[in-house]
């Protein structure tokens, strides 16, 4: 369909790519982006012309680019060396990790007043080489009711003006500008294409791919942190931990988190993410009944012997604590006290009849 767009002249001049975070639809705008500046384009662009080689460095002088930032007067262009190594690194980051690198620390990301004056001066220049002036906006979510400044340009923008929006929440985005763009919707990806991307960019061995996108899914960009960090052993000590806590005893959870607090925030998140697909096979096993579950045999055999004791309810009541201790950690919680803090409530759970 894009292909289509560019080749017809009529280009829409505000497409949003809206899908959920790590389906690549911040990947897709860009090399959108690129395809409409290429010189000799095919199937997609090309690759090799001087519009094609500006534009995959992310330094096309008619390409400009917009993204969420930490402080009140904080503009994109003071942050585009921090943007283009974020995306040559990794397209289909998350926000949170990219605010981070940006040192917001328990700050908020915002797309400022200032900012948004910016894309109208910006816009309205002349192009400079390019065959249109394009704005690829990441996360319209953080405009907040900053984007009113912007409803005009994108309502009449001046000639070969183009949006391309990338979002992930249609909610948090303003009605006024959802209202004026054409929708491209980008999904979760399939376990397939995760695996096979992982084994080409990555060079991951086919059978860890395989288990690394049954755990992200769909999420690529969970796959590729899945696949940067060294393998631990999570399942077993997923097992250990379930049993420490059905237990109880308080001085093996004070040891047990511990040890757990020294793996470090990155570890810690890919243990949460074990955890919670364990889970959810398990809640899947629990309604349905099914054992043929995206799981290894041995782990198979934990969820058969756990959901003897454990109810659908009391999995999802689980599910909702590693679920808000991904945020935690990815704040910067102590990992100790929300670690032992978690083990008790999941001895609750547990215990509760
Ligand atoms: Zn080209």
């Amino acid at each position: 369909m894009l292909l289509q767009l560019a080749q017809s002249e009529r280009v829409p001049h505000a497409l949003l790519f809206l899908g959920p975070t790590g389906s690549g639809n911040l990947a897709l705008a860009v090399s959108f982006a690129q395809l409409l500046q290429c010189e000799q384009p095919a199937d997609g662009p090309c690759g090799v012309c001087p519009a094609c080689r500006k534009a995959s460095q992310f330094a096309h002088p008619d390409i400009h680019f917009s993204f969420p930032t930490v402080g009140t007067n904080a503009v994109s262009t003071d942050y585009m060396k921090q943007w283009r190594l974020a995306l040559s690194e990794n397209p289909y980051m998350d926000a949170n990790t990219w605010l981070q690198r940006l040192g917001a620390e328990n700050k908020q990301g915002n797309i400022t007043k200032d900012e948004c004056n910016a894309i109208i001066k910006k816009l309205s220049l002349k192009a400079f080489e390019g065959r249109y002036k394009i704005l690829v906006m990441w996360l319209p979510e953080y405009l907040g009711k900053e984007g009113n400044r912007l409803l005009k340009l994108i309502e009449e923008p001046p000639e070969q003006t183009i949006f391309l929006l990338a979002a992930e929440n249609q909610e948090m985005i303003l009605n006024t500008i959802l209202s004026r763009c054409q929708l491209v919707k980008t999904d979760t990806l399939s376990d397939d294409d995760i695996a096979e991307a992982l084994e080409e960019k990555r060079g991951v061995d086919s059978n860890r791919a395989r288990q690394i996108a049954f755990l992200s899914g769909g999420d690529f960009n969970t796959a590729l942190q899945l696949a940067d960090n060294p393998e631990n052993d999570d399942a077993q000590l997923l097992l250990d931990w379930l049993r420490k806590c059905w237990r109880g005893n308080g001085v093996e959870l004070v040891q047990w988190t511990e040890s757990f607090a020294k793996l470090g925030r990155e570890n810690q998140k890919q243990f949460l993410y074990y955890g919670l697909h364990f889970l959810r096979e398990m809640m899947a096993f629990v309604a349905t009944g099914n054992a043929r579950l995206r799981l290894r045999p041995e782990e198979v055999q934990t969820v058969q012997n756990m959901a003897k004791v454990l109810d659908f309810e009391k999995i999802t009541q689980l599910a909702g604590l590693f679920n808000d201790n991904v945020y935690y950690i990815e704040r910067n919680a102590n990992p100790k006290i929300l670690f032992l803090d978690t083990s008790i409530r999941m001895n609750q759970i547990m215990k509760t009849a």
